[in-house]
């Protein structure tokens, strides 16, 4: 069955190629089914809940991530309606994430490449595995729904905070550099999603806040609070702190505290991303990530975009989140460009420290 089909790439007769892609950097395990003709089959997932007033264990959300991994893939083969034997590659989240949750997707890969070959009737099916950095999923997965070809991308989501936009290569010969997606602005300390998780987490709100925090900051009001952007990068900790402050000495309540912390941050987002827009002189706007499920900051960045002429587009909510299409489509888009990766995880790898061969 498929949950999803982008008419732009559904063209040629050759049967695709099918990529199981598994995610796995922190709180989610996630198993999708995608063609190369970037049709989603299935895109299964199972997030870690860490207890209330917890933040995320990285060996707790690894437990999680072996106790419903094999349940997890066999749902993605059952909704895809195929067999193990109809996959012809892995692609794996490699970076960046939680050193113990990568281990967990990449043992994972290896052994399920290693079962679709010992399973094959002929002796030569060999799964290769291709290692992916999870930030570009997210970039990619907003590409391949959108259509936009060459955005300022906008990702925010718990861990990470940046934007974000491709430069070709330059120079020539052995010196000559790849193009890269260079990170023209991000958080100096924790990723939006994490600031708000923190606030959340102290103001008694369940894990991940976010989304309650959007629901009571519908009935609040503006209190003054920190506005941290320094030259293209932001700061939120400082914001939190704060806002927590005025929370436990009852100098504001709790719903003019998350409309404030909304309209605080987001401002800061939408104003560098904006900038970035300005500096490279492209027009296309992407937002993704977990936080692009927020009604607010997309619509701060649609005032924005359309006041500058350019296109914005936010990836559906099936997609803003963490899952594991995205690492399949990156997936597809690495193997067709030839590109090879080590089987090692990069707990630390930057987005702009990956070659971009597909652009
Ligand atoms: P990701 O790491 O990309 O899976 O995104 C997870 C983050 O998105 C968490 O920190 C959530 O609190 C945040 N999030 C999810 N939905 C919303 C929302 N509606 N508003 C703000 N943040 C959200
Ligand atoms: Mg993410």
């Amino acid at each position: 069955m498929l949950s999803l089909i982008f008419p732009s790439l559904q063209s040629g007769n050759m049967k695709p190629v099918i990529c199981l892609g598994i995610e796995s950097t922190a709180h989610t395990w996630g198993i999708a089914i995608v063609d190369g003709k970037g049709r989603v089959l299935a895109n299964e997932r199972d997030i870690y809940r860490p207890p209330l007033g917890w933040g995320i264990h990285p060996t707790e959300a690894a437990k999680h991530h072996d106790e419903v991994g094999r349940i997890v893939y066999e749902r993605a083969l059952e909704k895809a309606g195929i067999g193990m034997s109809d996959i012809d590659f892995v692609a794996w989240s490699q970076a960046p994430g939680l050193a113990p949750c990568l281990h967990k997707g990449l043992n994972f890969a290896l052994s399920i490449a290693k079962n679709i070959s010992s399973a094959s009737s002929s002796s030569a099916k060999e799964i290769p595995l291709v290692g992916v950095n999870h930030c570009i999923g997210h970039i990619e997965i907003g590409r391949l729904s959108s259509g936009l070809r060459d955005p300022i991308t906008l990702y925010t989501s718990g861990a990470n905070t940046q934007v974000l936009g491709f430069v070709p290569g330059f120079g020539r010969g052995r010196g000559r550099q790849p193009g890269r997606y260079r990170c023209f602005g991000e958080t100096m300390d924790v990723g939006i999603g994490n600031a708000l998780d923190k606030f959340g987490r102290e103001a008694g709100l369940e894990f991940p806040a976010g989304p309650k925090i959007e629901e009571l900051a519908k009935s609040g009001s503006y209190v003054e609070l920190p506005y941290v952007v320094k030259g293209m990068d932001l700061s939120f900790s400082g914001i939190v702190t704060d806002a927590l402050q005025k929370l436990k000495s009852k100098k504001a309540n709790l719903n003019d505290l998350c409309f404030s912390l909304q309209e605080t941050m987001f401002a800061m987002l939408t104003e560098v991303t904006e900038r970035a827009l300005a500096h490279t002189g492209k027009d296309e706007c992407l937002l993704t990530g977990g936080v692009a499920a927020n009604k607010r900051l997309v619509q701060m960045l649609e005032i924005m975009c359309r006041e500058r002429g350019a296109k914005f587009y936010c990836v559906p909510r099936e997609f803003a989140g963490d899952q594991g299409a995205m690492i399949a489509w990156t997936g597809i888009l690495m193997k067709n460009a030839g590109m090879v990766t080590k089987n090692e995880i990069l707990p630390r790898q930057r987005t702009d420290d990956v070659d971009v061969k597909w652009m």
